[in-house]
């Protein structure tokens, strides 16, 4: 008789670190910024988009420091296109107190 024996899958599921503050947010809202297969970097306001995935806190202290360290680039291994700053930064709220 043989018994399959299956073993659990266990889900990894990766902390979302901004790749601003480096911190681990799972309360704060965060922005996903993705590399397309095609190797475009966009933001992706639906979190579902497929590909390669970094994220930063809807903070814009956050995304200029990942803007200065050009930490999506080296996330994401593909360049940034200047204008997705822009647009990150309009998602980002009013600067948190504190
Ligand atoms: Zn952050």
């Amino acid at each position: 008789m043989d018994k399959q024996s299956s073993q659990p899958v266990l889900k990894k599921q990766r902390p979302r670190t901004c790749v601003g503050c480096g911190e681990e947010s799972p309360k704060r809202i965060l922005l996903r910024v993705i590399r397309t297969p095609d190797g475009e970097v966009r933001y992706d306001p639906t979190g579902k988009a497929n590909g390669r995935g970094a994220y930063v806190c809807a903070r814009r202290s956050c995304v200029e420091s990942a803007k200065k360290k050009k930490s999506f680039s080296r996330a994401l291994k593909a360049e940034v296109p200047e204008p997705l700053y822009a647009e990150l930064l309009e998602k980002c709220g009013d600067e948190e107190a504190g």
